[in-house]
């Protein structure tokens, strides 16, 4: 198997390299990005190997079938970049790796909630500066905190089971109910009640046309003011301007984002000689209670090999003409 592996920075290498040992396969890393102007790098290989930012549009997917790519390898959980229907109609597989390291994503979650609370950034930099005074720094007791989790698989059940660890009050959304997430200390209840409700909301369904923008200025109006909202999910569930917006109302105290709708060109990437011509970005960036990453929450070593381990598991099992144990269908769309 000829996999080109879109996206690839020195730490993929690494672990792919390590987790291909035994496999053997003719793997080429790119460090660009797979989209319409980089798919003619996939020319003379049988698979594509791609991460979130990558575009598999109904486009990309027919240039890569006209090549012979058969298989779309995902090293990450969430596959709204992937157009599945187009993957479908060119008889193209697409797999991915379910689950890498769910406590990796959660733990960056809870390191945000406690970050922006006790505001470690600022009091990080102030005492760099020789500043050792704590006016600006209170924070609150997350005992007795009522936390909203929207979205409870894999990653949304570990956040319920570490804040009702801390004494919060755990109330939960999402349309599929687990009954273990109740055994954990949370509560199912309606998402309007848990926007009402939460002190602090954090995201953890995937991106669908359903839940595009879920917090947005409708939805911000409902929650208490001064709410913490928290995403490491995806971008898209946010509608960045409306919350902008909020910030500047007060309506949004606090603020934590992993993820960025338009952080596809920006995050990964070393641009601190050039100017961000991103104007939404640059105005949250300026707000001394939002707390911003680069898409980092999965990043532990522990993750990483998971996902080089699976990933190349992923591609042995196309290669030896098994059934996919972790393939995505169009069918999944609906979800
Ligand atoms: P998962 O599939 O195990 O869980 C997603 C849950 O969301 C499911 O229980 C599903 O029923 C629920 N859901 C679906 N539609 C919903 C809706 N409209 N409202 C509320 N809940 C809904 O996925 P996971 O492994 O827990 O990952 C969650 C998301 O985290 C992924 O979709 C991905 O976007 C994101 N993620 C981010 C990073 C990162 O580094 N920041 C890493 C991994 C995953």
């Amino acid at each position: 198997m000829r996999i080109a592996v879109f996206s690839t920075k020195p730490y993929d290498r690494q672990f792919l390299e390590a987790a291909n040992g035994f496999h053997n396969f003719k793997l080429k890393y790119i460090e660009a990005r797979l989209t319409s102007e980089t798919v003619q790098v996939a020319t003379g290989y049988d698979g594509v190997c791609v991460f979130v930012n990558d575009v598999l549009n109904a486009e990309v997917i027919e240039r890569l079938s006209a090549k012979g790519v058969k298989l779309i390898a995902l090293r990450c959980a969430g596959f709204n970049n992937v157009d599945l229907h187009a993957a479908d109609e060119h008889g193209m597989t697409v797999v991915r790796v379910p689950a890498y390291s769910p406590y990796a994503v959660a733990e960056h979650t809870v390191a945000m909630m406690l970050s922006l609370n006790r505001k470690i950034h600022r009091a990080h930099n102030r005492i760099r500066e020789g500043n050792f005074s704590l006016d600006g720094l209170l924070g609150f007791d997350l005992h007795g905190q009522t936390v909203g989790v929207i979205g409870t698989g894999q990653i949304g059940q570990v956040v319920v089971r570490i804040m009702a660890g801390f004494g919060c009050s755990v109330l939960a959304y999402d349309p599929y109910p687990n009954p273990e997430v109740e055994r954990l200390g949370g509560s199912y209840v309606a998402l309007d009640d848990l926007l009402t409700h939460s002190d602090i909301i954090t995201l953890h369904c995937p991106l669908t046309p359903e839940t595009r923008h879920l917090i947005d200025a409708e939805t911000l109006a409902s929650c208490k003011d001064g709410v913490m909202i928290v995403n490491t999910s995806r971008g898209a569930l946010i509608d960045a301007h409306d919350v902008v917006e909020a910030l500047k109302s007060g309506r949004i105290g606090y603020l934590g984002l992993d993820v960025y709708e338009e952080e596809a060109d920006i995050f990964f990437e070393d641009l601190s000689s050039q100017i961000l011509k991103d104007d939404t970005l640059a105005r949250l960036m300026t707000f001394p209670n939002v707390l911003i990453t680069s898409h980092q929450a999965f990043f532990t070593r522990n993750a990483l090999q998971n996902i080089a381990e699976t990933t190349m598991h992923n591609i042995a099992l196309f290669a030896a003409g098994k059934s996919a144990e972790n393939a995505v269908g169009s069918e999944r769309v609906k979800r």
